[in-house]
């Protein structure tokens, strides 16, 4: 290995086709927000789906749509995974509302539908009727669908999923974020495929889509001159970054293949380690396995693993911090499916690894050996 080569956690991977995408978007000067680029990107990501979709400059701002399509204001409450990315949360914030967190469950990391059967139990006792429940699949992998998709339905509850770091994975065959009310995915940089910046609302349900595309521009009346009624947002992903989004989701399959291989190739490295569990995709999933995730069941803590390697050239991470844990969110409840807390044991025991697929099989054994040396010293 070259001395001053650092292996990064995971970093934009192009496919080399998008600059014929935005080099048209120059052409044709269409460089405003919306455009053909955002139409084609638009409707590629909806076959793909089986969805509609209405992108937008964010994922946050997905969410923010989401929430709001769900009629969430001020005082309202809002169920969500503890186990996230601040993101998550965030436009529940905006709004005004109250988040009601839910512990994970330890086999997908992802919503417990037990400790969300206690939420919704006790919502009902005091007489709280959440207005949705924001369910994340973290890292690739799927939350509990059959269970939490009953739970919402009996407690009546829409569900929005934010699969924003599980773009292509399924749960019995469907894809992620298509199983809710509503969806939305992310394109950030660091994200399994990346517009440099934006995201994506999805749904089954069109007039969702509809209307967020019109909240997202400012809520825009269709008159012959300006007309607005409600607030609106500006919110929609511009014409320049859909072309790059086209180009990269030609090459998904591709990415989540190779994220897949990173994955196994981690795992049979590891298999001898009992001290080291590889964080498999649940039963009857497909992972995009957007990063891989080792756990340690004892021994030396993620923080000092990841000094060590960090002084070797290699990027690793810390999992989320639970959002119950963060002081912007000291007076929420949280509900746990038992004395133990799911989130923080995964936040106290689990490393990313460096999962980029632009990584070479040279660079994925490094790391290996790396991680082998430092577990064993
Ligand atoms: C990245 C991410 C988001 C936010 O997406 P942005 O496009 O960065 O706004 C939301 N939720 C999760 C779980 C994420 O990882």
């Amino acid at each position: 290995m070259d001395d001053n080569k650092k292996i990064p956690l995971a970093i934009p991977h192009m496919s080399g086709n998008e600059e014929i995408y935005i080099e048209r978007a120059f052409k044709q000067n269409w460089i405003a927000p919306l455009g053909p680029n955002v139409d084609l990107f638009e409707n590629r990501l909806g076959m793909y789906n089986q969805a509609h979709v209405a992108a937008t400059s964010s994922g946050t701002a997905a969410i923010h749509l989401a929430l709001t399509l769900l009629g969430v204001t001020e005082g309202d409450y809002v169920i969500c995974s503890t186990f996230t990315f601040v993101a998550s949360i965030n436009p529940a914030l905006y709004l005004g509302a109250h988040p009601i967190f839910i512990d994970s469950e330890a086999e997908t990391m992802n919503m417990s539908p037990e400790a969300l059967e206690l939420a919704l139990q006790d919502c009902q006792r005091k007489g709280i009727q959440p207005k949705a429940i924001i369910l994340v699949h973290l890292y690739g992998h799927s939350a509990k669908m059959d269970e939490i998709m009953a739970l919402a339905n009996y407690y009546q509850v829409p569900i929005i999923e934010d699969a924003a770091e599980s773009l292509g994975s399924e749960y019995k065959g469907q894809k992620l974020g298509t199983l809710g009310e509503i969806g939305i995915f992310s394109f950030n940089g660091n994200k399994i495929i990346t517009t440099s910046g934006g995201g994506a609302l999805v749904s089954k349900n069109k007039n969702y889509v509809e209307k967020a595309k019109f909240l997202a521009s400012q809520s825009k009346e269709n008159a012959p001159y300006y007309l607005h009624q409600e607030v609106g947002y500006n919110y929609r992903l511009s014409n320049v970054l859909a072309g790059i989004g086209i180009a990269q989701l030609e090459v998904l399959e591709e990415r989540i293949q190779k994220k897949r291989l990173i994955f196994e190739h981690y795992q049979q490295a590891f298999e001898n380690f009992p001290q080291i569990e590889m964080k498999q995709e649940p039963q009857n999933t497909r992972s995009n396995y957007w990063l891989s995730i080792m756990l340690l069941n004892h021994g030396k803590s993620p923080q000092y693993i990841i000094e060590q390697l960090n002084e070797q050239g290699i990027e690793a991470r810390r999992l989320w911090n639970p959002m119950h844990c963060q002081p912007l969110f000291q007076n929420a409840p949280i509900y746990t499916e038992s004395t133990e807390n799911i989130a923080e044991k995964l936040f106290n025991t689990g490393i990313c690894l460096p999962s980029g697929t632009n990584m070479s099989e040279e660079e994925l054994a490094y790391i290996e050996k790396q991680i082998s040396k430092i577990i064993e010293k």
